[in-house]
């Protein structure tokens, strides 16, 4: 008999939003007179449409596919050159990242997890708790951790609390790990890091030769002038860190499907013979082989959130969903309830009775 990946066994609890969906479905079967009344905090969903520039820009290209002269197939695996330019003039400006150095895929949801095909086992992975699942999730899924404890932990993982103390950006380990996750603006907690935090992780993995592995997913949500948009806005970041982005919330894009990786030229990691090799190799030759690239008309509907139009829209839809981000803070602090995040992310999060509320902004409200 075929022997599976036993390592899928360790996930006894399943993915956190099927469970949810599951539980939201019981409730409303249970209670049919409150199920249309229900605003749906689970996954962060987005609700408003994909910009007109955007759809128009697919338009154009689905044209395109359909006229023998302007027909593309298989494109770059790694983006169109138009694709990843537009996104180093309109999002990296000034921080020498190089087109080059841009990965575009079909979310990144899968970039945060596939990176982990590159990096060897033996790895110290930290991540920040509560966190993004996909990043404990994927580390269970290739061996890099043991069982789960009883209070759902994995072993082998450092896990970096993350509470309203610290302002829920973790303390420095004391101990040497070699990867760690960092999502800012936060999913689930809605908090951002300052200038001074990122740095001080980026010291500290120059320090320890670690790699940051950070999601800024919610980049465009930021709303003070003074926190980093970029973990390449602090010195030091390329030789330490890879981003992760995506178009899913920004511009509509959850299901029309893009993303991208930053992953600088000069970023390097260990080999078993003790020789420094570079990163960017590594995941080029990983994405070529296993990918083969977004779709066309949605790389030119990504294209199209650069143009003065795009901008707008999506400006526009930014400030909706801080609306609503609003809404939840006031509604919190109204009923007496601790609230955190909703100022930079579309997050907020409370505290009650020892149990966590996570509220995604992502809604109608
Ligand atoms: C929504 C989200 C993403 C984006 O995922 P896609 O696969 O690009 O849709 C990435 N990271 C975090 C933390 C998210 O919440």
């Amino acid at each position: 008999m075929a022997r599976i990946n036993d390592n899928f066994l360790k996930l006894k609890a399943g993915y956190l939003f099927p469970e949810i969906a599951r539980r939201v479905n019981a409730y409303s079967e249970a209670n049919p007179d409150k199920a249309g009344d229900l605003i749906r905090c689970g996954i962060g969903d987005v609700t408003e449409p994909v910009p007109e520039a955007t759809r128009k820009a697919m338009h154009e290209a689905v044209d395109e596919l359909g006229n023998r002269k302007t027909f593309r197939g298989y494109g770059p695996e790694q983006g169109y050159e138009f694709l990843r330019t537009a996104v180093v003039e309109n999002q990296f400006a000034g921080l020498g990242i190089d087109a080059d150095e841009v990965f575009i895929s079909d979310g990144s949801k899968c970039d945060s997890g596939n990176i982990l095909d590159i990096f060897g086992p033996g790895n110290k992975i930290a991540i920040t708790d509560p966190v993004y699942p996909v990043y404990v999730d994927t580390n269970v899924m290739i061996g890099n951790t043991g069982e789960a404890g009883e209070n759902g932990a994995f072993e082998g993982l450092v896990y970096l609390p993350c509470t309203a103390e610290n302002n829920f950006v973790p303390a420095i380990p004391e101990e040497k790990v070699d990867l760690i996750y960092l999502c800012y603006p936060n999913n689930p907690t809605g908090t951002a890091a300052t200038r001074e935090q990122l740095s001080a992780w980026v010291d500290y993995a120059k320090a320890n030769d670690a790699i940051i592995l950070y999601d800024a997913a919610y980049e465009s949500f930021i709303q003070e002038d003074d926190v980093p948009r970029s973990i390449f806005e602090i010195d030091g970041a390329k030789d330490c860190a890879i981003e992760f982005r995506s178009f899913s919330k920004i511009a509509g894009f959850t299901g029309v499907r893009c993303a991208f990786t930053v992953i600088p030229k000069q970023l390097t990691g260990k080999a078993a013979d003790g020789s420094e090799q570079p990163i960017h190799a590594l995941w080029s030759r990983r994405h070529s082989t296993k990918f083969n690239g977004a779709s066309y008309p949605v790389q030119r509907g990504a294209e199209a959130i650069f143009t003065d139009e795009g901008k707008a829209e999506v400006a526009e839809l930014i400030e909706h969903y801080m609306g609503n981000a609003k809404l939840l803070r006031e509604a919190c602090t109204e009923i007496g309830l601790p609230v955190f995040g909703g100022v930079n992310a579309p997050y907020v999060w409370s505290v009650a009775r020892r149990e966590s509320i996570r509220g995604a902004c992502l809604i109608k409200c």
